[in-house]
């Protein structure tokens, strides 16, 4: 299946852009870009299109479903160029959670607490022009049916 509209238009929102103006992978030494061939990051729905050739990672089912799709990972070398992130590495280490009036907010990712050092000093800490283009491209993800329904159903399945 082809990637859907809002998919591109959120990598593109995001694609200069990071959770600090300078470059937070020095605090770090690239934490999040340090997973195994046994984790990666999840693709947004019909995001593997871009990745069938790539040169520097792969894709693998996740074995779990999401939005009611076969949701899959992708497993990458460790290093790439910035315009070829998938869109999970572009919001990390964001999340939307859903609230129970329907209404949607942004949160750091639990999952990234472990793994990245700017989730000590919370989502405040990050820089403002990042924050506001993850939230443009949430709310584009969220006019796309296929795309809220992963979001939703990732809300559902990873919240701690
Ligand atoms: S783990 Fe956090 S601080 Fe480190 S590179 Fe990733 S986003 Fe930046
Ligand atoms: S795809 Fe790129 S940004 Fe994402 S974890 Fe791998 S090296 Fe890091």
């Amino acid at each position: 299946m082809s990637t859907p509209a809002a998919v591109l238009a959120a990598r593109e929102l995001l694609c200069d852009l990071t959770p600090l103006k300078t470059d937070c992978g020095r605090l770090c030494a690239g934490a999040c870009c340090k997973g195994d061939d046994a984790t990666g990051m999840l693709l947004f729905p019909g995001e593997d299109a871009l990745y069938e050739d790539c040169a520097f990672g792969r894709v693998l089912p996740a074995e779990f479903s999401l939005g009611g799709e076969e949701a899959k990972l992708f497993v990458c070398s460790g290093t790439c160029k910035r315009e070829n992130r998938p869109l999970a590495c572009r919001l990390f280490p964001l999340f939307l959670k859903f609230k129970e009036d329907g209404t949607t907010k942004l949160r750091l990712d639990a999952r990234a607490r472990a793994v990245c050092p700017l989730c000590d000093y919370g989502i405040r800490a990050l820089d403002s022009e990042f924050k506001q283009a993850a939230r443009k491209a949430y709310d584009l993800l969220l006019e796309d049916a296929r795309c809220a329904a992963y979001l939703r159903e990732l809300d559902e399945a990873f919240t701690l």
